[in-house]
């Protein structure tokens, strides 16, 4: 981990203490700092509406990434709903802890954090409101031995309430964090994730882009194709933003076997229409930066 007193950056904002700021209060700001130093660029996955396929588009794009050659990390925000220890297969992992922090689980190549992984059981709840939130998420940063990373994807709940606001504030804004918002092609989705799109403006958090997950149907059968929840609403709505339209991944019954028996479906079915749009997601997200 960096040290901010041996640190020669005069411009970083965890050099000097606020006003406001008591020494304690001061000391979590410069460790989270020193972790977030050594995280290049953070990806917060967000969407309106919770069952759009959010954490599973996390799960892989931050696979893809990590095969494309970039340190990644994934941290999972949800504090009521964790899904990734199920995702992954590691329900029954718990990370190790040393003097220099929690250390995170690693998994193909990722390192990984969920509030999942500390608690005792993965049945039990986490009952956390308003402010504590902000606590626990500083927690999952600032205590966790991230080392260093390309990438940190932030798995966020549905929606723009406490969650995905601290971590915004947390993990910076235009140069260092920007979004990618998931969701499913129908107008009662899209009505939520124009929800999303106004959040990142107010907060000035750019937007990477957008994917439009269980867009179509193939049936195994007989080939044909049918637009379950619609198609094209999320490119439509991309369009109408001006925001990059990243990826139309169909529905595909495989990606919910994969969730649930914790092999992510780019690592079970690296062929498949569905893996080859996550892959080509996470290429644009990739060039997206190169651009900034
Ligand atoms: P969210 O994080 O938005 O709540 P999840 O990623 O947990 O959504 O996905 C909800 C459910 O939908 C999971 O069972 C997941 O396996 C399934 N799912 C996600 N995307 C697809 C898809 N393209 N095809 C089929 N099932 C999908």
């Amino acid at each position: 981990m960096s040290d901010c007193n041996s640190c020669s950056d005069n411009s970083c904002a965890a050099r000097n203490q606020g006003a406001q700021e008591n020494d304690e209060q001061f000391a979590r700001r410069q460790t989270l700092e020193s972790r977030l130093c050594s995280i290049d660029k953070r990806i917060l996955v967000m969407s309106g509406k919770g069952g759009v396929g959010k954490s599973t588009t996390a799960v892989n794009l931050a696979i893809a990434l990590s095969q494309q050659g970039h340190r990644v990390g994934l941290l999972d925000i949800d504090l009521h709903g964790p899904s990734l220890p199920k995702m992954l297969g590691l329900e029954d992992v718990r990370p190790n802890g040393s003097e220099e922090g929690i250390h995170p689980l690693e998994f193909a190549g990722l390192k990984l954090m969920s509030i999942g992984f500390l608690l005792e059981k993965t049945s039990d709840a986490m009952i956390i409101r308003g402010p504590m939130k902000n606590g626990a998420i500083q927690q999952l940063l600032a205590d966790v031995v991230w080392g260093d990373l390309d990438y940190l994807i932030v798995d966020c709940p549905p929606g723009t309430g406490d969650e995905p606001l601290s971590a915004v504030q947390m993990l910076g804004k235009s140069e260092t964090a920007a979004a990618v918002i998931v969701t499913t092609p129908q107008d009662v989705a899209l009505v939520d994730v124009e929800k999303s799109i106004s959040f990142c403006q107010q907060l000035k958090l750019p937007v990477i882009g957008m994917i439009e997950n269980m867009s179509g149907f193939i049936c195994p059968h007989c080939d044909k194709r049918s637009d379950i929840f619609k198609s094209g609403g999320g490119s439509r709505l991309a369009e109408q933003y001006s925001i990059p339209f990243l990826a139309r991944i169909p529905l595909d019954p495989r990606i919910v076997v994969a969730g649930d028996s914790g092999k992510p479906h780019i690592l079970s079915h690296p062929e498949s229409e569905c893996s080859q749009a996550l892959e080509n997601a996470a290429e644009q997200a990739h060039q997206w930066w190169q651009k900034q």
